[in-house]
């Protein structure tokens, strides 16, 4: 028997590291006693779903195709947007394209090992699916708290119903949701026939951090239960017979900032003469979607329409950055500076402006957005460090503890980690983080810049062992 043989993931949705301290005492004390990469980042956009499949692929958007939680499709710009929560739009967008994601799983890695994965997840049916896209073919088990129509595995469902009985209501903050997640996790995936990888999601404290604010006292209880379900499934690791042998990974995808104004800007484009609109039909010629971030796709091609609009954005007050091919549009950065590179990938994305400045509760960082949750809620989508820094710590048999490594890592190190502690190796877009001995080179940061008229943005990246991360950006 090797060192590790059972790994446990527990994703905490939108938990931004600087909220631990005083709400989340088993998590402090995990980070504090083992290994804490306290520079780890998120994959742009910063959303649930691209995030899911970056974890679950180690791979970019750029390479897993889930370019945004909410896209149009090239190709079929005058279809239906696929809407990434859904699982018939997942579905569908397989039928549309050959493809759901266009990376391989961790789940389809292990399986080809002859190992087992089970992820218990309280988020959207999509993000469920996300994590283990190819659940069914290899005969892996993905719960969805939203029951049996929710999962590609409805059988798991049944199963767990008869343990832990009826499924909870889903109220705001997720109380419920998270003590019954914990209870999935203790009295059904850790306490018999153990998957080799247990992935736990818990949709808190992101649903509470949208809906009730960061600052709030909801946010508070959601981060308590949060908690609470992680000192329950610490607790089931060490009593179960893989205790020494089992690694343990606590992480969140993206954090979140207070959104501090509301703006139309598909009101502000048609004014200014562009027929933008969130779905074909009528004069519509521009789809675009919204939040923290969007994307603008020109139905039909249209190079000097894309100019048109990269200038544009850059003369508004709330927009903070601008990605486009920077040879039409001047002042963009490159989509492939945020590894946007999918055939799927917009020819034109914007991110709001945001900065560090305190929010409600002095919490730092709000940006304006274009709406999805009531004002002064958290958002998340950008390039915002608040949006960006994610809480990742790995508590590994005989790795090093009691350490804060500040080298850069993101979600795509997640998936060849983990195959690197089975002993195998995947090709992917991230490396093996360094959980044994610290890396031999100090990471090297570099900071892009692109300026045109008044409008100037940069993007922070740092690359270690040839992989390339991303930092935060916003304008200048
Ligand atoms: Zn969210």
């Amino acid at each position: 028997m090797g060192e590790v043989d059972k790994v446990v993931i527990v994703v905490f949705d939108g938990l931004r590291p600087d909220m631990i301290a005083g709400r989340m005492p088993t998590l402090a004390a995990f980070l504090g006693d083992n290994l804490w990469f306290g520079n780890a980042r998120s994959v742009f956009p910063s959303l649930t779903r691209v995030c899911s499949a970056s974890v679950s692929t180690g791979a970019w958007p750029g390479r897993h195709g889930i370019v945004n939680n909410e896209f149009h499709l090239n190709g079929d710009l005058g279809g239906p947007v696929v809407d990434t929560a859904g699982l018939d739009h997942l579905v569908a967008l397989a039928e549309r394209t050959g493809a759901i994601v266009t990376a391989d799983s961790l789940g389809q890695r292990l399986a080809a090992a002859g190992r087992s994965m089970m992820a218990i997840h309280c988020g959207s049916a999509g993000s469920g699916l996300l994590v283990n896209h190819a659940v069914r073919d290899v005969g892996q088990r993905t719960f969805s708290i939203h029951g049996a129509e929710a999962t590609l595995t409805p059988e798991i469902v049944a199963e767990v119903l008869a343990t832990c009985g009826p499924l909870p209501a889903q109220d705001v903050p997720k109380l419920d949701v998270v003590a019954y997640t914990g209870r999935v996790a203790t009295e059904v995936a850790l306490a018999q026939d153990q998957a080799d990888v247990t992935l736990v999601w818990l949709p808190e404290p992101d649903t509470s951090f949208h809906f009730c604010g960061i600052h709030s006292e909801g946010a508070n209880q959601a981060m308590a239960a949060a908690d609470a379900a992680f000192a329950e499934i610490l607790g089931a690791v060490a009593d179960g017979a893989h205790g020494s042998h089992t690694a343990v990974i606590a992480m969140s995808d993206h954090g979140q900032i207070a959104t501090s104004a509301l703006i139309d800007l598909t009101g502000l484009l048609r004014a200014d003469g562009f027929r933008a609109g969130e779905a074909p039909g009528g004069d519509t010629d521009i789809l675009i979607t919204g939040g923290n971030m969007g994307e603008l796709r020109p139905i039909a091609p249209d190079r000097g329409l894309i100019a048109d609009l990269g200038h544009w954005l850059m003369q508004q007050g709330e927009i903070g950055m601008v990605f486009a091919d920077p040879e039409m549009v001047a002042g963009a950065l490159p989509l492939s500076a945020v590894h946007q590179t999918h055939v799927r990938s917009a020819p034109i994305s914007y991110v709001m402006r945001s900065d560090g400045t305190p929010g409600p509760g002095g919490i730092p960082g709000i940006g304006v957005y274009t709406g999805g949750v009531p004002l002064g809620g958290g958002m998340h989508g950008g390039l915002n460090r608040y949006e960006m820094n994610i809480t990742l710590g790995v508590g590994t048999p005989a790795g090093r503890r009691g350490e804060i490594d500040d080298a850069p890592a993101s979600l795509i190190d997640i998936a060849p980690t983990v195959l690197s502690l089975f002993g195998m190796d995947g090709d992917t877009d991230g490396r093996v983080l360094p959980l044994f001995e610290p890396d031999a080179e100090t990471a090297r940061t570099t900071t892009l810049r692109a300026a045109s008229g008044g409008f100037e943005q940069q993007l922070v990246r740092a690359s270690i062992a040839g992989r390339d991360y991303l930092i935060e950006g916003g304008r200048v």
